[in-house]
């Protein structure tokens, strides 16, 4: 079966992790620092707090915003469902908005006209890699005052306007699991300009304790100060060597996938198969390429069989039995979601598909393409 997502490891990745291996350091050792540091040089973005998955960073984005109970924050719809539970995980309350048709992106009139005393944030997820309208969602955030948050999971690479991901919002979230752009096995990371935020993201990691073992043992010293609940979401200094390799293929990963789109766009045109709308003037960083097809479950089974592992990204989170029955939520709610969920595809795209291009192209118009 061809994947629709698959890391890239080579053999410098695993002389980085083999070195820390044989080092001082497992874990909260120099790589997690150096890690940070790399992505902020990548992203522009001044502070990196590095944690064990995208679903963490999403955790300790909200609890640094102060998320709580009694407190709305406006998410898509067409997401995973790591980022509404984010904010139950904080006792704040999901509010599910709906998407753009064309590209699936949140709505930004749409989520303005869902704002209330309540809410406290705005959330854009860059879907697909795409990134969201950062100028129109930071105009209603400062206009509500509400933080603004980047579920950039799917974005890192990735460009607004000529601004990188990373610098759009007041936080940004990185995933660093294997079907993402770069890979710790399980990984994430915040990236903030605001030193505060960064302090507090910080403390999260780590239970809520005030300085970390490398800061105590610097000063010799026994004493530490949990000021506030936190967890253990640490990341280690294996999977940040880890990280720190895979970044250097980031470039090059970022030209692959904007290649096999412009090749997946080609031959698909004049075909029943629809790639989803593509912005001049931003950076696709390509998680997924999404398109939509006429009879889509047909489609994804006749393709299974053809070994060509396509998915679906995402069943809308409002329609998640948890999500009715905690929330309430129902079919209807978010119809430009609901409707792009029975039509949507997301076919093979990494690095290292190109040889296999020509077989799903030919497949996909085989399947689908009438
Ligand atoms: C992958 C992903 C997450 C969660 O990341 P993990 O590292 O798997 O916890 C959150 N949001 C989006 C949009 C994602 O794609």
């Amino acid at each position: 079966m061809i994947p629709y997502g698959h890391q890239r490891i080579d053999a410098d990745d695993e002389q980085a992790v083999l070195d820390v291996l044989r080092s001082d350091w497992l874990t909260t050792g120099p790589k997690v620092d150096e890690f940070e540091q790399a992505i902020c040089a990548f992203t522009d973005a001044k502070h990196g707090v590095a944690v064990s998955s995208g679903t963490a960073a999403l955790h300790a984005a909200f609890h640094a915003l102060g998320i709580g109970p009694g407190d709305e924050v406006v998410v898509p719809a067409m997401t995973f469902a790591a980022t509404a539970n984010a904010v139950l995980y904080c006792g704040g309350t999901p509010v599910f908005c709906d998407v753009l048709a064309d590209n699936l992106l949140i709505d930004p009139e749409r989520a303005e006209a869902l704002i209330t005393p309540r809410t406290k944030a705005l959330v854009g997820v860059d879907y697909a890699g795409h990134p969201c309208d950062w100028d129109a969602l930071r105009r209603i955030a400062d206009k509500h005052s509400l933080a603004l948050v980047a579920d950039a999971c799917h974005a890192l690479g990735g460009k607004y306007h000529g601004r990188k991901v990373g610098t759009l919002a007041d936080i940004s979230v990185f995933s660093f699991h294997p079907v993402k752009h770069l890979t710790t096995g399980e990984g994430g990371m915040c990236v903030t300009d605001d030193a505060g935020l960064a302090l507090k993201m910080r403390r999260f990691r780590n239970h809520g304790i005030s300085t970390d073992a490398r800061q105590r043992e610097k000063a010799g010293g026994w004493y530490y100060e949990m000021t506030e609940l936190g967890f253990n979401y640490r990341i280690t200094d294996i999977q940040c060597a880890l990280g720190i390799s895979q970044l250097n293929k980031m470039p090059r990963s970022l030209e692959v996938r904007n290649a096999v789109a412009r090749q997946y766009e080609q031959s698909f045109q004049g075909t029943g198969i629809a790639p989803l709308a593509r912005d001049e003037d931003v950076l696709h960083a390509y998680h997924l390429f999404v398109v939509r097809v006429r009879e889509r479950d047909k489609s994804f089974s006749a393709l299974r069989q053809a070994g060509i592992g396509v998915n679906v990204h995402y069943i809308p989170v409002h329609l998640h039995p948890y999500y009715r029955e905690r929330l309430g939520t129902k079919d209807g709610m978010c119809p430009v979601s609901e409707a792009a969920y029975r039509e949507i595809l997301s076919l093979p795209m990494w690095c290292g598909v190109e040889e296999h291009m020509e077989y799903i192209c030919a497949e996909m118009k085989k399947v689908c393409g009438a």
